[in-house]
């Protein structure tokens, strides 16, 4: 029979393991013998479905075996097992090759050199997991004999590795999967044989498959006296080799272990191995309830953002067990929206096992859980906070963006629950603050609680308005999310003081009663030349108005009402929602000489007009430019500056 190639992706994959230098090979075992914990947990979750009564948990085990001269291991499980489509498909294709064609595109892949290349595959093995493929960094060649559950028929799928493999009819007992590696030889710095020695198997199934919850045996070589008979006086008692089958791990789930006995790096390595992670949590919670409802939950903040986690493909949802037995992958019920980045699992005796997925949506206890854990997530969000403000930081980079989903998703009805985690740039502070800090930091006569939208930090620093409210001492919150104005807009204020965004026309109760008689009067002087700006600017502009607000730039562009020009931007950049328009108010600095000219041209009558006309356009298109806006014709952008220049 001839070989068939692998896919591409799942080619260049394998030649990574192959020549991978990676440090912890180890892991092939791991990721193998989570291969057939998976199997063992499918079969017997399809039994429940199917109301199967031949299927028995207690006879599901996990074998390692181990021939020196012939240098294999061998991982046996009588699980759910693979047809031949099966062997094919899912050892033929990586099951992960999307997050392969990810990850290669992020990786800067113009440094073409061995270490870069290796650098590349670390990250690729460290970060997804590779699975059973990670067997060829130890193994020059793999064999695994299947029999599918209910079928008649086994096959073997053979490979030495990138040049193909074969699939052929096998003989096999019963329903299950084997698993033979032929171990690579050893070269210099890397020791294959000791996956062959007991002691090590023993030490690699203690650090990371403990907590398996099916029997992962091995036939281990023990000794005894030959004879009962005590031996002769001063002599040794004649001994025996005998072999015996020992199950090597504990299988006592990690959340039930007492907590004085587990240690960090436990509940790190469990973590990075049940839910494919590469870097240690950066929180850990666990809790249990007697009650109502008795539960135990394991949590998890994942350090780091998943690569999917912004995209569709994202699933939230906890394990769901029954008394350590895994009845539901990802229970959505158990976790909100907003904290979706929570991974874990909740474990609780009064659920029933073969509970299906549509009752359970409507459990009551189920929800009742779920509330609970969201306060327990609160509050250990909140502590977090207040304990290392630097990893709170990270993690808000990271998800803060869902949490402010949350209140604007929930109309504003999250505030309680999600509101005081917020953070926000300060323009005072020049570091991220809550709303509490902000509140205690307010004097005593400031009504609001000021913010400013826009792309990043630095573009905002330019704003004029930003200029001008720093000049006065007031602390702004910078809003640089293209989502914080319209949760803000929904929860609209935080311990009874409003939010007022600085980039919204000047409003009368901010000003002083002088600045107010001021502006007035200096309106009613160029009530002519503010209408003709206005008509100049028709369609573009709501308002014209003068400001004392600015300190050096000539003008400002700020919006009235309640869309605001950084939402106009969000909003126009979601399709079938574009030629969304802010009510746009264009502000004037009346010290400002470039407004002073303005002035006296268009005093000159008739002659003055189209010189002022065109000023007029070139400010406001200055202002939206500013603002981080496009100017929408740059060709009479074009000429109205040569008719400045050629004036
Ligand atoms: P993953 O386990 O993340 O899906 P793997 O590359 O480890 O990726 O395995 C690919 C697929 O092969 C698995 O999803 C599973 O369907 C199948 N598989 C692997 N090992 C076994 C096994 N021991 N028994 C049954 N199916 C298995």
């Amino acid at each position: 029979m001839g070989k068939k190639q692998f896919k591409t992706e799942s080619k260049r994959l394998l030649d990574m393991m192959i020549n991978s230098i990676y440090t912890h090979k180890e892991i092939f075992l791991r990721e193998l013998i989570s291969n057939a914990s998976d199997a063992l947990d499918k079969l017997y979750y399809q039994s429940l479905q199917s109301g199967d009564t031949g299927v028995k948990r207690s006879d599901f085990v996990i074998r390692i075996d181990t021939d020196k001269d012939a240098r294999t291991m061998t991982i046996t499980d009588n699980g759910i097992g693979m047809t031949r489509d099966e062997l094919e498909q899912n050892l033929g294709t990586i099951a992960r090759s999307g997050s392969l064609a990810f990850k290669e595109e992020h990786a800067s892949d113009d440094d073409d050199s061995a270490t870069a290349k290796a650098k590349r595959a670390t990250d690729i093995i460290g970060q997804f997991g590779v699975g059973f493929y990670s067997a060829f960094m130890v193994a020059d060649q793999v064999t695994v004999t299947s029999k599918a559950y209910g079928s008649e028929e086994a096959n073997c799928w053979t490979s030495a590795g990138t040049d193909g493999y074969t699939v052929e009819p096998a003989e096999k007992d019963g329903h299950g999967t084997e698993i033979v590696l032929h171990m690579k030889e050893d070269a210099e710095g890397e020791n294959y044989t000791r996956f062959l020695e007991e002691y090590e198997i023993r030490n690699l199934i203690r650090k990371y498959s403990d907590y398996i919850r099916y029997p992962i045996q091995m036939m281990v070589a023990k000794s005894r006296p030959k004879t009962e008979e005590a031996p002769e006086e001063g002599k040794m008692p004649e001994m025996e080799t005998f072999y015996e089958m020992e199950t090597l791990n504990t299988m006592e789930p990690i959340w039930k272990r007492q907590k004085s006995k587990v240690k960090d790096e436990d509940y790190n390595e469990y973590y990075k191995s049940k839910f494919n992670d590469y870097i240690d949590p950066a929180r850990v919670m666990r809790t249990s309830v007697e009650g109502v409802s008795s539960y135990t939950a394991l949590l998890f903040v994942p350090g780091h953002l998943p690569y999917d986690y912004y995209s569709k493909e994202y699933e939230k949802g906890l394990q769901l067990y029954s008394s350590g037995v895994l009845i539901m992958d990802k229970c959505k019920e158990l976790v909100p929206d907003y904290f979706n980045f929570v991974r874990g699992l909740v474990d609780s005796p009064d659920l029933s096992l073969n509970i299906s997925r549509e009752m359970l949506q409507h459990d009551r206890q189920l929800a009742n859980i779920g509330r609970n854990l969201e306060k327990k997530i609160k509050r250990e969000l909140v502590k977090w906070m207040k304990e290392d403000r630097e990893g709170y930081e990270k993690f808000f980079h990271d998800f803060g963006r869902q949490i402010k989903y949350g209140l604007y998703e929930g109309f504003g009805m999250n505030k309680d629950m999600l509101a005081d985690l917020l953070l926000f740039y300060s323009s005072t502070e020049e570091k991220n603050v809550t709303l509490d800090e902000y509140i205690e930091r307010m004097p005593e006569d400031q009504k609001y609680i000021y913010y400013v939208p826009g792309e990043t930090v630095e573009k905002i620093n330019m704003l004029p308005q930003t200029e001008a409210a720093k000049a006065k001492g007031l602390e702004v919150l910078y809003f640089t999310d293209d989502v914080d104005e319209f949760a803000i807009k929904m929860i609209r204020d935080y311990k009874d003081k409003e939010f007022r965004s600085i980039s919204e026309e000047n409003l009368a109760e901010d000003q002083t009663e002088e600045e107010k008689k001021a502006m007035e009067e200096l309106a009613a002087d160029n009530q002519e030349l503010l209408t003709f700006m206005k008509d100049t600017l028709a369609g573009r502009v709501v308002e014209v108005s003068f400001s004392g607000r600015l300190a050096d730039a000539p003008v400002c562009l700020t919006s009235k009402g309640g869309l605001s020009l950084e939402m106009e931007k969000t909003l126009n950049r979601m399709p079938g929602e574009e030629g969304i328009h802010a009510d746009k108010v264009l502000e004037l600095n009346p010290e400002n000489p470039a407004i002073q000219s303005l002035q006296e041209t268009f005093g000159k009558g008739e002659d003055g007009k189209e010189v002022a006309a065109a000023i007029t356009r070139l400010l406001f298109n200055q202002a939206m430019l500013i603002s981080g806006l496009t100017v929408d014709d740059p060709s009479q952008m074009g000429e109205d500056l040569c008719k400045l220049i050629t004036k």
